[in-house]
């Protein structure tokens, strides 16, 4: 193995820069990957702009990772091997001691790091994880369509099985960026009436080819008035940040319908209790999931044929890809990718 290998750090806040490290041994309970591909998510934003100047050797970010698994610390369990296709996204692996974890809810843990910002992510070749976060990868999956699924997949697919939603069920997925592209996927192929909720009309053939019946464009039409005369919505699944956009739409929830909240922001989310109460409405947010649950979603994703639309730029390009996932111009994820002629030299 090289002794030394290439991240990119973050320099100083929203700047990335290439340096060269020393190659880590893995500690009690870790693996050492060498990384294929990371995915860029929108998540890495607040790592990267509010990481601490302070920090050496400053943080890697980047929490969508599919690699190898090239050298085994002491403690890890038998199930991972040398050379073995496992990725790790945001939850960086769990205790097994708290009370979340020994109730099995172990994308609760209370001792359990975010990859990205409290240590060292896939911005690089190679990279420290905790074995308990490992989730296995599918051979057919490539690792740069792998990458996304991990993090916005498993989000999405996660949202959409605990929304209640029963096949046939009219399901608004809110927003067409990164998570919202594989929302739609995964409500069309898991049997709802698809509604993509979106801002301008150019998005609106792309929200159809992923999956959507219908597309309305929100600058041309009161969305929540149209949901009302199709029915209403038994489930909105929010994937975008603007806390009154995400208000609007509510007052679409048929009763007992239900709204799963996944993009955030710090402002609040002003909810009429009326609303809520009469029709015996709900509120809900989710988080990624746990290993099992991300190797579900990989599994839905061979299986039903869903994959991220992509594109790549090479790791040494980071800050680019980084500027061009923030422009919101991508479609609909970037995604790193390591030089494997590099490190195998
Ligand atoms: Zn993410
Ligand atoms: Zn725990």
């Amino acid at each position: 193995m090289k002794t030394t290998y290439r991240a990119m750090q973050i320099s100083s806040p929203g700047i990335l820069e290439l340096v060269e490290r020393p190659t880590p041994q893995p500690g009690h309970g870790e693996v050492l990957i060498e990384v294929e591909a990371c995915g860029i998510c929108g998540a890495d934003a607040a790592d990267i702009e509010d990481a601490d100047p302070t920090l050496q050797p400053p943080r890697v970010p980047g929490h969508e990772v599919v690699g190898r698994i090239v050298a085994l610390g002491t403690g890890v369990a038998s199930i991972w091997k040398m050379g073995q296709r496992v990725r790790i996204g945001r939850l960086a692996g769990h205790c097994n001691e708290c009370v979340p974890c020994r109730r099995g809810r172990f994308e609760l843990c209370l001792n359990q790091s975010s990859v990205g910002a409290d240590c060292d992510g896939g911005y690089a070749e190679m990279m420290l994880a905790r074995s308990t976060g490992l989730v296995s990868i599918p051979d057919d999956l490539a690792a740069e369509s792998a990458a996304p699924i991990l993090c916005a997949g498993l989000a999405t697919f996660n949202a959409l099985k605990k929304s209640g939603a029963q096949a046939g069920d009219t399901v608004v997925i809110l927003g067409v960026g990164g998570l919202g592209h594989m929302a739609l996927q995964y409500a069309r192929k898991m049997g709802y009436l698809v509604v993509a909720v979106g801002r301008g009309s150019d998005i609106a053939e792309d929200a159809l080819a992923l999956g959507a019946h219908h597309y309305i464009d929100t600058r041309q039409e009161d969305a929540a008035a149209k949901l009302q005369a199709m029915g209403g919505a038994q489930v909105i699944v929010s994937t975008i940040s603007h806390a009154e956009a995400v208000a609007a739409l509510m007052k679409s929830l048929a009763p007992q319908g239900r709204l799963v909240v996944l993009g955030v922001d710090k402002d609040p989310l002003p909810v009429s209790r009326g609303h809520l109460v009469i029709g015996e409405r709900s509120v809900m947010g989710s988080l990624t999931g746990t290993p099992y649950d991300n190797e579900r979603a990989l599994n839905f994703s061979v299986l039903a044929d869903v994959r991220p639309l992509i594109e790549t730029m090479p790791l040494e390009r980071a800050n680019e890809a980084y500027q061009r996932m923030k422009s919101g111009d991508v479609k609909f994820r970037m995604v790193l990718i390591m030089d494997r002629s590099r490190k195998s030299a």
